[in-house]
């Protein structure tokens, strides 16, 4: 009864802006997903910790309307 119908593509329903911050302690690259709050953050490779400046809330909900919530960003073959 089960039928054995193939999935079509699924497009993105919304997206995030990873943003990098270097570790004053390691120099490792951290990603943290656009922290809009002045924020401590502890680095995933040496533990040390540092506070990171925040990203602008008014930027990021606008390049995220622009990209339509990552509607507006997928591969045009798939339209
Ligand atoms: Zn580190």
């Amino acid at each position: 009864m089960s039928e054995s119908k193939a999935l079509s593509p699924v497009k993105p329903v919304g997206m995030e802006l990873v943003y990098y911050y270097p570790c004053p302690h390691c120099g490792r690259r951290v990603p943290l997903i656009a922290p809009t709050q002045p924020a401590r953050v502890q680095c995933d490779s040496c533990r040390g910790q540092f506070p990171v400046v925040p990203a602008d809330e008014k930027t990021v909900s606008f390049l995220k309307t622009i990209m339509d919530s990552g509607r507006a960003g997928i591969d045009p073959s798939f339209l």
